[in-house]
């Protein structure tokens, strides 16, 4: 199984047989010169890569055009300009090859990754990518989404915060190294600087914290500072949401995913608290917590085993695709 992942700022193709056994993406990253991510740039990006990526897997040994049972493409949630390039590619390839294409919900790939890779089961997903923050979890046919952020996504949070400071896309990664610093050479207790912390019942705002964050450093407290307390507040709001999305479904698991859940901090906080009722906290690696082919892949092997396939007329994008849109017709 092909996989084909376009929803935003990443160009990536994947790889999966038909037993589960995930190969690496080939991806590339649309870095904006300035500026966030405009996504006509970003689209014209996917299709000056595309090219020469797929040349790339496809000129690996593992890759066998004539063993390729179905090509899948993220068919939503996302810009719209991008997902449209992913869908194009998908197509053409889905005809030539002539083998079944298959449209597939992005977030939902999310999840099903984090399953192959983790083993857990029927887990509380903690989704903290750019564009999406959702607190998700299965219940009779479809991932219902308990709570969610109800303004940006966290990492657009993060890297909102780390544009304004000079600091070049994607943010998050540096806010945690300088986080981390703060930590380490300071009592943190003493240092903490309170943001205004956004949860509102099972949903969360991430656009207070920003503002004040930014208003912080005017203010002249240090970027190591605020780093950390931007990273405690937001992190911490999710977990809470999560825990008690746990409590209220009797789950035992937590799953984390989306390239938020690269960061050390965020893993360490859903590992206490995990710890503390008694459950357990899964992630998968680093490469497929980040957007990747690989995850489009697997949920597209998922819904090939159960014989889904989509029709060519059914193959629009879906920007505003939901988590919850998708029927779980697979397992
Ligand atoms: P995704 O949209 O799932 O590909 O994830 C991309 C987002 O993850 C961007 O907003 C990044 O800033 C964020 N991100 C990646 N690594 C980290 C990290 N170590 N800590 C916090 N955020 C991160
Ligand atoms: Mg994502």
């Amino acid at each position: 199984m092909l996989g084909i992942e376009s929803t935003a700022h990443t160009l990536s193709f994947g790889m999966v047989d038909m037993d589960g056994k995930l190969s690496s993406s080939f991806s590339n990253l649309f870095r904006p010169e300035e500026g966030g991510i405009h996504p006509r740039e970003a689209a014209d990006h996917h299709c000056l890569k595309a090219s020469n990526l797929l040349e790339n897997i496809m000129s690996t040994e593992f890759f066998n055009s004539n063993e390729i049972e179905a090509v899948a493409f993220s068919q939503g949630p996302g810009l719209g300009p991008c997902l449209r390039v992913g869908a194009s590619i998908a197509r053409t390839l889905s005809k030539v090859w002539n083998v079944p294409l298959i449209g597939v919900n992005h977030c939902v790939a999310h999840i099903e990754i984090g399953k192959n890779q983790t083993g857990c089961k029927d887990p509380v997903l903690l989704y903290v990518s750019g564009g999406n923050t959702q607190v998700i979890a299965s219940s009779r046919n479809k991932y219902r989404v308990m709570g969610e952020t109800l303004d940006i996504g966290i990492g657009n949070m993060l890297d909102k915060f780390a544009r304004t400071q000079g600091i070049p896309f994607p943010g998050g990664p540096e806010i945690e190294i300088l986080a981390n610093r703060f930590a380490l050479n300071h009592d943190i207790n003493a240092n903490f600087i309170n943001l205004p912390y956004g949860v509102q019942g099972m949903d969360i705002g991430f656009s207070g914290m920003l503002t004040a964050a930014e208003r912080k450093i005017i203010d002249g407290n240090s970027l190591e500072s605020i780093c950390w307390s931007l990273q405690e507040h937001a992190f911490a709001s999710c977990i809470e949401v999560a825990e008690r999305a746990m409590a209220h479904t009797g789950k035992n698991e937590l799953l984390l995913g989306g390239g938020v859940a690269c960061n050390s901090r965020i893993r360490e906080m859903a590992e206490i608290m995990c710890e503390e009722r008694g459950a357990k906290a899964y992630w998968p690696e680093k490469r497929f917590c980040i957007d990747n082919g690989t995850m489009i892949a697997e949920l597209g092997r998922l819904l090939h085993k159960v014989g889904y396939s989509t029709n060519l007329s059914d193959s629009a994008i879906n920007p505003m695709l939901r988590t919850d849109h998708t029927e779980i017709i697979w397992d």
